[in-house]
């Protein structure tokens, strides 16, 4: 167990500091380590030092210490090129009539060495191994993520490309937590998408079935029946029965026209045990999952399955399946309660990321077509409150339950939301380098908030793409459009690669 005591300097502190000629900087927080294995009143105390955190986040030179300087000068122009909307906006027909005009080898090795690489560790576990050492080195812990997930546009294929397809998919997370406990040892997290192991059309009937149920409790324990009898679709027969009941007693509603057919069930137990598959792979590699969320019209089937998970997998001491809370969604709120009492009263560790949200312009664009209301909240403004909300009913919870009950991991580039964390861990007694609270940010953005973090002793993760470049390339370009608000604010990012890449051209003058 560890237990921290921070060391805040005082006036006179800093003064006995200057006057030994230390840097505000090098004021330590001190860590006390105790065995908790050894007798209670004999602590063997291990002092690990950790620098005070600046939450003004200008620490460049700490951030980019992992990059070569190359990689600063690529990062430099990368931002440049993704603050030009115009760019961001026609990517897809400048990236066709680029291959088109410098042929398929020509553009991808062009991608592969800018935006590609600043973005993405590489296309195979080969190539992210030495990504994953300089993160490591630097006290950042990888999340890697196989990135493969699917909307209403999959191309028509058979039906059993279909399923081949989505088998293929769960081999490749597998794989990916094998890859993750390779490379970066147990205790670890791999991202995955549930949209890559299911028909969407399907995901979306049971996801408008799930959103009708207000309360699930009636539906059995899926994994539970799964792993009682793998070969056998208990689980689906129940769970189609208890829906049944409840669409007989809820006939008017708009879920009473939408049922599933004997194919959907069979799709809905083949994600079923894909799911479990992962899961179990997690056990045996002693690696974590974090369920990622997505479109709405996804996201209540999405984390019913991963409460699910968490309800049968997450029983021990670890952690194994985390869930995703998007805060621009009007009702998180409410089902973060929601799953929080659930935890407690089936008594397995709530673990989840809080993001605000990746998909805005699309579920606007969808409810201003369709003529529904938005589920998204109205303003920026909300969806921060919203944000700080979550985190503060979280936190609440590790007053009830114990702290080792509670894993929440605030997934955000936003330098208030980080600052409003490390104010609620300190309201909190929680230690700067509890796992109750980590941070996360995506590869290749924030590093002066994700390094100085992680320099402080916050336990810090990067989201890391990798995979093949003809697959992430789509993927990239979705992200660079959604996450069109970051890049605006980059300045930031832009500025600091071009003094860190400065200070190294001065530095090796002289
Ligand atoms: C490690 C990590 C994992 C992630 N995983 C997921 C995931 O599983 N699912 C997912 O959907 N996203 C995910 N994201 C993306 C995330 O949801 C955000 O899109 C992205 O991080 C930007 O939010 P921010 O807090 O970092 O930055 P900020 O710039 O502070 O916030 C921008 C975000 O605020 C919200 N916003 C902006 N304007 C408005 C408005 N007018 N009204 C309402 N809301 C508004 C939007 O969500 C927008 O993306 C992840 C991000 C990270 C860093």
């Amino acid at each position: 167990m560890l237990t921290i005591k921070h060391f805040y300097p005082s006036v006179s502190t800093i003064c006995l500091c200057r006057t030994l000629k230390l840097s505000p900087q090098s004021i330590y927080f001190l860590s006390t380590k105790v065995d908790s294995t050894t007798n209670e009143n004999k602590k063997q105390e291990t002092h690990v030092q950790h620098p005070a955190l600046d939450t003004r986040f200008n620490q460049y030179r700490i951030a980019y210490r992992y990059r070569h300087d190359m990689e600063l000068l690529r990062g430099y122009l990368v931002f440049r090129i993704f603050s030009i909307n115009f760019l961001v906006n026609h990517q897809d027909k400048i990236a066709y009539w680029g291959r088109r005009i410098l042929g398929n080898w020509l553009f991808k090795t062009i991608f592969k060495i800018t935006a590609f690489g600043h973005f993405v560790g590489g296309e195979t576990p080969q190539e992210i191994k030495p990504v994953i050492k300089r993160l490591q080195h630097h006290h950042v812990k990888p999340i890697l993520d196989y990135s493969v997930e699917s909307d209403d546009h999959i191309p028509l294929v058979s039906s059993s490309q279909v399923d081949h397809m989505h088998d293929q998919n769960a081999t490749k997370f597998i794989e990916c937590i094998h890859t993750s406990h390779d490379v970066c040892g147990p205790d670890n997290l791999v991202a995955i998408k549930v949209t890559a192991l299911v028909r969407p059309n399907v995901l979306k009937k049971f996801n408008t079935i799930l959103q009708s149920m207000k309360n699930h409790s009636s539906l059995p324990p899926l994994f539970e029946l799964i792993n009682q009898q793998p070969t056998n679709n208990k689980a689906v027969v129940l769970l189609q029965d208890s829906i049944n009941t409840h669409l007989i007693n809820n006939q008017n509603q708009k879920s009473s026209k939408v049922t599933l057919v004997p194919d959907d069930l069979t799709e809905i137990y083949n994600l079923l045990i894909r799911l479990n598959n992962i899961a179990q792979a997690c056990l045996k590699y002693q690696i974590s999952i974090m369920v990622d969320a997505e479109q709405s019209y996804f996201q209540n089937a999405i984390n019913y399955l991963a409460t699910e998970l968490q309800r049968y997998y997450n029983k021990s001491n670890i952690p194994y399946i985390y869930g995703t809370y998007q805060c621009y969604l009007k009702d998180t709120l409410d089902s973060l309660k929601h799953d929080l009492t659930l935890a407690e009263k089936y008594n397995y560790i709530f673990a989840a990321k809080l993001v605000r949200g990746a998909y805005m312009e699309q579920e606007n664009r969808l409810a201003q077509e369709y003529g529904y209301e938005s589920p998204i909240n109205p303003s920026f403004e909300i969806t921060s409150q919203m944000y700080h909300t979550c985190l503060d009913e979280v936190l609440k919870n590790t007053l009830q339950r114990q702290s080792d009950q509670i894993r929440i991991m605030i997934a955000s580039h936003n330098e208030d939301t980080i600052r409003y964390a490390i104010q609620k861990m300190k309201d909190y007694n929680i230690p700067h380098n509890s796992p109750t609270v980590s941070f996360a940010s995506l590869y290749g953005m924030s590093d002066y908030v994700a390094f100085a973090l992680a320099h402080a002793g916050y336990l810090t993760y990067k989201y890391l793409p990798y995979g093949p470049i003809e697959v992430l390339q789509p993927y990239l370009f979705r992200r660079a459009q959604e996450n069109r608000a970051i890049f605006a604010k980059a300045d930031k990012d832009r500025r600091f690669h071009f003094k860190a890449l400065k200070d190294r051209i001065f530095k090796s003058k002289h």
